[in-house]
């Protein structure tokens, strides 16, 4: 079903939620807007209400105007790692990106809002000779979204260079994390999922070093992606995690499922691990894709591979539907 032919609904808390949002601070707010422009994906259906804040002032006021309505809230940041549902979304979509994104540097310290980009703040490590975000050069997206999914590649990953974290809880109230407190694991941490905390800002830790040494490991992992990678397409990354000890990547290769396709949906001809759009491709041709692909990998092998990817605005429990 294409987001064109979702039926009119009633939006969530149009006359009260709809009322206070309006009266913030510090925030756009927009009513039913199409999400699948702020997704890599391009997929997406609209949102009741969707708010960027400018202050996290602004952000915490629309959190608290939400809760005290009851109404639920998913964050969005540079949609890089989402599928979203051709339905769309209820309730309140918060967006954390340029309006909340400023970089303050100090020695090999920096600390950071969470809609700064990632690459961007790599490219800056490396202009200041610092070394600890080679790995992210290469990762779309914002630190808030890099946090909250734990982003790693060539053995680096957040965890190891986050110092502190600040947030609101969906109450409105600020916290502050030590890394410790992330509780970052593969592929997440404690602000993933949960719908609890929304990452405001961070600071992390660098170390210096030699700039053409950082320069050369940046360059190197750029190029194996540019290799090895769909880049330039309309995807979400890596589909699936990779179970211990493989890679979801070789298993959905070697059970055949390379260049299958679901309406516009395709899996990656270059890497398995990754779906694209090709263009006119629905959330649910998405998600039938890759419902088969497990499926296979699941009888060829007998892995069940785990979404990486975030479902939004699915019915629960679709992460783990196999039938
Ligand atoms: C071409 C390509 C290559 C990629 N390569 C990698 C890779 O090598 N390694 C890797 O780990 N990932 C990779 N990804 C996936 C993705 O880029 C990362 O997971 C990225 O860190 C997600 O950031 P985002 O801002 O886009 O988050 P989003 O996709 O917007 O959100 C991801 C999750 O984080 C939550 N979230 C976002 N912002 C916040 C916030 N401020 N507070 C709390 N929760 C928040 C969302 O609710 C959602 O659950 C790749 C993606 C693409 C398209």
């Amino acid at each position: 079903m294409s987001a064109a032919a979702v039926p009119a609904r009633p939006r969530w808390g149009a006359e009260t939620l709809g009322r206070r949002l309006a009266a913030i601070a510090g925030i756009t707010v927009r009513a039913g807007e199409p999400l699948a422009r702020y997704t890599s994906f391009r997929i997406g259906g609209p949102a009741d209400w969707f708010v960027v804040p400018e202050t996290t002032a602004g952000l915490a006021a629309a959190l608290r105007a939400a809760w005290e309505e009851g109404c639920p809230v998913t964050v969005l940041g540079g949609g890089t790692n989402l599928l979203i549902a051709d339905e769309g979304v209820r309730g309140m979509v918060v967006r954390l990106g340029r309006p909340l994104s400023r970089v303050e540097w100090d020695g090999a310290s920096v600390y950071a809002q969470a809609g700064a980009s990632l690459p961007a703040l790599a490219k800056q490590a490396l202009q200041r000779h610092l070394s600890g975000l080679e790995f992210a050069a290469g990762i779309p997206g914002t630190l808030g979204g890099a946090i909250a999914m734990n982003a790693g590649a060539h053995d680096g990953d957040m965890a190891r260079i986050v110092r502190r974290v600040e947030a609101v809880r969906r109450d409105g109230t600020a916290v502050s994390f030590t890394g410790a407190e992330c509780r970052f694991r593969y592929r997440g941490s404690r602000f993933l999922g949960s719908g609890e905390w929304i990452v405001t800002g961070a600071h992390l830790e660098l170390v210096p070093d030699d700039p053409a040494a950082v320069a050369a490991r940046m360059a190197h992992y750029l190029e194996r992606r540019r290799r090895t990678q769909p880049l330039g397409t309309r995807n979400a990354g890596s589909i699936f995690k990779n179970p211990p000890g493989d890679y979801a990547g070789r298993l959905i290769e070697a059970a055949g499922c390379k260049g299958w396709r679901e309406g516009d949906a395709e899996v990656s001809t270059l890497h398995g691990n990754f779906i694209i759009n090709r263009g006119g491709a629905s959330a649910a041709d998405v998600y039938r894709l890759l419902r088969r692909v497990r499926r296979r990998v699941k009888e060829r092998f007998g892995v069940s591979l785990e979404l990486e990817v975030g479902l939004v605005g699915f019915p629960e429990g679709a992460e783990e539907d196999e039938v």
